[in-house]
């Protein structure tokens, strides 16, 4: 059995941060912050306004975003986990007129499909 699939580092050297993270594992206060930053980019009215709340969650998450936009999993297993929107590995679907964002573990794992 190989050695290198050991276990994972539970705390990344700076500059490597994680693209995404499990919004239940972060402190009340913090979950706080970043609930109220997407409430705040959901209603923001435009462009500047958007990202300057999304910096904020992406702050508060700890988690390294490629264009600056940070995605809350809203798949049907309530998973939670806030991951950087831009991942290829991230999955985006339609139920009707709802936009679903799917985290890269629950778009591996039950990939949801528009309909
Ligand atoms: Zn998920
Ligand atoms: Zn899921």
């Amino acid at each position: 059995m190989p050695v290198i699939t050991a276990a994972r580092i539970p705390r990344q050297p700076t500059g490597q941060l994680p693209t995404e993270i499990d919004l239940t594992t972060l402190p009340d206060v913090l979950q706080q912050v970043i609930e109220t930053a997407l409430e705040g980019a959901r209603n923001a009215p435009d462009n500047d306004e958007y990202f300057r709340h999304m910096a904020t969650a992406i702050l508060a998450a700890g988690i390294h975003t490629r264009h600056g936009e940070l995605a809350r999993c809203a798949c049907d297993c309530m998973c939670d986990v806030l991951y950087d929107a831009d991942d290829p590995d991230g999955h985006l679907f339609h139920n009707g007129t709802r936009e679903i964002p799917q985290c890269p573990a629950c778009a591996d794992d039950h990939r949801g499909t528009t309909f």
